[in-house]
């Protein structure tokens, strides 16, 4: 199959297949905020969230969603694709977090748009009531809908520190409900998250893999300045680039391998980045993380096969 020769599910592979040619995303911005930082479950946000929600590359709000589309489009365009098929991705704060009217009429007019094919929706998996997620099943009737839940790791303990604000069962329950309504789950994961060991992640890239999730997003830590994360350096490892790559590698032989793999580095704001500084070039990481899958003679006897 084509995706073991390219040694897994990459989300390029999976999106020619679905739509026949290459897609990219437009990062949007819904305009909402999160409970992490309007003071319903905390004022601070995640550790390691920035000021722009984990969504440092999307356009700014204040422009309705057709002409932040347009305007996407039309920015790219000295790359943009020949079939000109985007997905719209809200991917700032927190995307269910608004009333069920401005929820259904923002992401109708996205999934609406001609150039777009799809819509995929960054949210917490405790923002997500039944009435959304019929709404979202009914969207993903005309047009595909992801919905991307920001789970970073099962270890409670950590999930505590990083101020996540929900334990694992809510993840486990909105999935459930999510897949029962036919849409499309990616699981975000971050590796190196403070005082886990590399045992701990893997777990977490398990748990996933066990899942009814279709896919998963693997990110590096990206220690942000400003962020009350950048206060704690020095006080937990920052994983250098060998290590990083063989915890990728490793994931990988966990996941099953119909699993989409959308992300396996991150994309840090350069000018915010404190560490790791590495991970600024991201093509080498990616080409080194290749190499080394293809020089990986256990690969054929991938542990997944053995759950
Ligand atoms: S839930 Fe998302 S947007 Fe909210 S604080 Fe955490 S990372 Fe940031």
């Amino acid at each position: 199959m084509k995706w073991k020769e390219k040694r897994f599910h990459s989300l390029d592979y999976y999106y020619k297949n679905l739509f026949g040619c290459k897609v990219q995303k437009i990062s949007l911005d819904g305009g909402m905020t999160c409970p992490n930082r309007d003071g319903t479950l905390g004022y601070g946000g995640c550790i390691f969230c920035s000021q722009a929600g984990s969504g440092d590359f999307s356009t700014h709000q204040c422009e309705n969603v057709t002409k932040q589309i347009d305007t996407a489009i039309h920015n790219m365009s000295p790359k943009k694709v020949s079939d000109g098929k985007y997905i719209a991705y809200f991917q700032s704060y927190t995307n269910t977090y608004a009333s069920f009217s401005y929820l259904k009429n923002l992401f109708t007019e996205a999934i609406s748009h001609p150039d777009i094919v799809g819509i995929s929706i960054g949210t917490r998996p405790d923002c997500l009531p039944n009435d959304v997620i019929d709404m979202l099943a009914g969207l993903n009737r005309i047009k595909p809908v992801w919905v991307e839940l920001g789970l970073q790791t099962i270890h409670e303990e950590t999930a505590s520190f990083i101020r996540r604000g929900y334990t694992l069962d809510v993840y486990d329950d909105a999935l459930k409900r999510l897949t029962g309504a036919g849409l499309h789950v990616v699981t975000h994961v971050i590796i190196g998250l403070p005082y886990e060991s590399r045992e701990q992640m893997l777990e977490t890239v398990k748990y996933v893999g066990r899942s009814a999730t279709e896919g998963i997003k693997l990110q590096l830590l990206h220690v942000i300045r400003g962020t009350d994360l950048e206060k704690y350096m020095g006080t937990f490892h920052i994983l250098d680039e060998d290590e990083y790559i063989d915890i990728i590698i490793s994931a990988l032989e966990l996941l099953p391998p119909e699993m989409v793999i959308h992300r396996l580095t991150g994309d840090g704001p350069a000018d915010l980045l404190i560490a790791p500084l590495w991970s600024l070039k991201k093509r080498n990481v990616l080409n080194h993380i290749n190499s080394a899958l293809k020089n990986r003679d256990t690969w054929q006897g991938r542990a997944f096969n053995q759950k």
